[in-house]
């Protein structure tokens, strides 16, 4: 491949040259959203973050599959073990069914994912339609003796697993740090040792999502539908698996475990985390009342937001981050990155106008290789970024007369937007866009009223009199004029 990606992997920290296992096929896993509530601003990064990775994958040649799960069960109140199941409860209060709540904050989580431009997975997998899968591994770890079952509950055995691996490899952490700092077994417990986590809970009376399975009616623990998932659709190694840094303890050294305990070898060649978002320096949480949805955040109807932010202006501002950076939310923050974004869309629009001249005076070429080196350096997306705003100086110095640039080099600004701008880092010009679907909406209804006006000098009244009806109906008011007709939209 011309130009190497390299990417940082959590498990070897440190940045690896990327070589797929079956190239140029790539598997790629990110854990997705737990629907029980409206998505927000932690949804952005992760999905933001991988659709980067997944178009530029593409772009230099990979066929990718790309794998995005849904949690639909499993994932509880507290921690692996314990609490009520997130979506059970949201139906229980909502007086809905479970998959009615799935569907319905699905739907929104794919509403504003389209809104951020963030393309979709090739697979989106429900935990809830692979407890098939999620049994036959829960049984795979049994036979290999890495767990154990208790009053109809299936625990895994990390200590014993330790002796044989190293649970804690991803995060860093150790076992006997874990021993001293997890909570006191009370007695109560079912566990052999409080470090062990659920591979299936046996359902409480109450429980209203449960299986069937050799161990009790119950339902899978939350870190085994991404090992069972992952497995079925990219094979028992694959290329990536990405998420949130906050997945990496437990969600993914559990999913790691997992996987060895089930086929004796680790299932992912590159592990990839984003950096969290914090609001105004704070970690955002429901309690600090610094919460805030996508929905709220594009229409500004939030305390703590001064006006409405587009989708693009998030999708900018996250990208002018590198992903393992944190990155903090504020007004002012986001405000720089909408008039930024603006000065970028209305130099790309500016292009055509550069007056082409025998050669240039600046250097044009090298910016296409800027940027594929800052992408191939781990996606330094921000990096990239200040090389289009390099460019955004060069097609406004060439319009004030003050460079000159040969046509060869306009066409190779064009072509670096539209790659790198468009194509790549998925934004787009939403007021163009806006404008476009305007213009054609206006011209889609004079057209109408122009074959009224050609009914009623055919004296065919009856179309005529239709078109106004049901123009009429949708909220058109329509005048006629002695040169034509008039027509506004009431809202
Ligand atoms: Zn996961």
């Amino acid at each position: 491949m011309e130009h190497p990606l390299h990417i940082y992997n959590t498990s070897s920290r440190k940045k690896e040259p990327f070589i797929p296992i079956h190239s140029p096929l790539v598997g790629m896993y990110v854990c997705g959203p737990t629907v029980y509530g409206d998505p927000h601003l932690g949804h952005a990064r992760p999905a933001i973050t991988f659709d980067i990775l997944f178009r530029y994958l593409k772009h230099v040649g990979y066929k990718v599959r790309y794998v995005r799960n849904i949690t639909d069960v499993g994932h509880l109140e507290h921690d692996a073990d314990h609490g009520e199941d997130k979506i059970a409860k949201k139906a229980r209060l909502e007086q809905l069914e479970p998959m009615e709540v799935v569907q319905y904050y699905l739907n929104r989580y794919h509403q504003a994912m389209d809104a951020l431009n963030v393309l979709p997975p090739s697979i989106e997998p429900h935990a809830s339609g692979h407890i098939i899968e999620q049994i036959a591994m829960v049984k795979a770890i049994l036979t290999n003796g890495y767990a154990y079952e208790s009053e109809g509950s299936v625990y895994f055995d990390v200590e014993k697993y330790n002796k044989d691996y190293h649970y804690g490899k991803l995060s860093g952490r150790h076992i006997e740090e874990m021993l001293n700092t997890t909570r006191v077994l009370d007695g109560q417990e079912e566990k052999r040792n409080s470090v062990d986590f659920a591979l299936w809970k046996k359902a409480a009376p109450e429980h209203i999502m449960h299986w069937p399975s050799p161990w009790s009616e119950g339902f899978p623990g939350w870190h085994l539908e991404c090992s069972a998932m992952g497995k079925k659709y990219l094979g028992e190694t694959f290329d990536i698996h990405g998420g949130g840094m906050d997945l990496i303890f437990p969600h993914h050294e559990c999913e790691i475990a997992q996987s060895v305990a089930a086929a004796g070898k680790e299932a992912v060649r590159y592990w990839m985390h984003n950096n969290m978002i914090t609001i105004n320096g704070q970690k955002m949480g429901k309690s600090l009342g610094n919460f805030i949805t996508l929905e709220e955040l594009f229409s500004g109807k939030h305390a703590l937001l001064k006006k409405a932010y587009s989708p693009m202006t998030i999708r900018f501002f996250i990208l002018q981050a590198q992903y393992r950076s944190t990155l903090d939310f504020s007004n002012e923050a986001l405000q720089a990155s909408e008039k930024g974004l603006e000065r970028i869309w209305e130099a790309s629009g500016n292009i055509s106008k550069i007056p082409a001249s025998s050669s240039s005076s600046v250097d044009v070429k090298s910016l296409r290789k800027h940027c594929y080196d800052a992408l191939n350096d781990d996606l330094n997306t921000p990096v990239a970024i200040s090389y289009l705003f390099d460019a955004v100086k060069h097609i406004n110095a060439a319009l004030a007369g003050q460079v000159t640039l040969s046509s060869e080099d306009i066409q190779e600004l064009q072509s670096v937007f539209q790659l790198f701008l468009i194509d790549i880092l998925g934004l787009k010009d939403e007021v163009k866009d806006e404008n476009a679907a305007c213009a054609s909406f206006s011209k889609a209804v004079d057209m109408l009223l122009q074959m009224r006006l050609q009914a009623k000098q055919n004296k065919d009244w009856a179309t005529s009199d239709k078109i106004r009806d049901e123009l009429t109906a949708l909220g058109f008011e329509i005048k006629d004029t002695k040169d034509g007709f008039e027509w506004r939209l009431n809202k």
